[in-house]
């Protein structure tokens, strides 16, 4: 097949060599609501065309590759004294994946263990593209699964105005959650 980057003939949908320079991932940390930490991978400009495949057939395997590059490599120097819960926001499948789901299949270790379907959007409102006005007057509206952790690690994919997380938060909050970090693959709002 061709890499879908370089277009070179290659073994898989991205080759090698752009893996090497494109999906490396440069961490980026900035705080949020309560002083908590979002940790992204990338700068959203740089991998926006590979983001673009989300509801395609190419974007499970885009998004499993960008997982292993980032998430996997977070969960491998992650420790802490106890189970962590790790939490996707809105991880419902369209285009039959979830493509926060598959972020956070990927922080499964021995310190965290990933939930599916606990923090849905009942709203079903989509932000993309929209301004911070409009998040504003369309509050996510969480409704929240209970689990036996009590420390969360959070997982969406793109954090832009970290409004979304600031809700998830919210209502981590209202159920005796500690939200330790907030996991991004990109961050759309920084210039890495
Ligand atoms: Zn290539």
């Amino acid at each position: 097949m061709r890499c879908v980057l370089c277009e070179g003939l290659s073994l898989e949908h991205i080759c090698s060599t752009c893996q090497e320079i494109y999906l490396t991932p440069s961490l980026h940390k900035r705080k949020i609501f309560h002083d908590i930490e979002v940790i992204s991978f990338y700068n959203y400009d740089e991998i926006k065309e590979l983001l673009y495949t989300k509801h395609t057939d190419l974007g499970f395997y885009i998004y499993s590759l960008l997982a292993k590059k980032s998430f996997k490599l977070f969960a491998n120097s992650f420790q802490f004294p106890n189970l962590v819960a790790s939490i996707a926001i809105d991880d419902h499948v369209r285009s039959g994946y979830s493509h926060t789901a598959i972020l956070n299949k990927e922080l499964q270790s021995q310190y965290i263990k990933p939930y599916f379907n606990t923090l849905r959007d009942k709203n079903q409102v989509s932000y993309a593209g929209k301004s911070r006005e409009f998040r504003l007057l369309h509050p996510r509206n969480f409704v929240f699964k209970n689990f036996k952790e009590k420390d969360v690690i959070l997982v969406d994919d793109i954090v832009t105005t970290g409004l979304t997380f600031t809700h998830a938060i919210n209502s981590m909050n209202k159920n005796n959650k500690n939200v330790l970090a907030c996991l991004a693959l990109a961050d759309a709002s920084f210039k890495h």
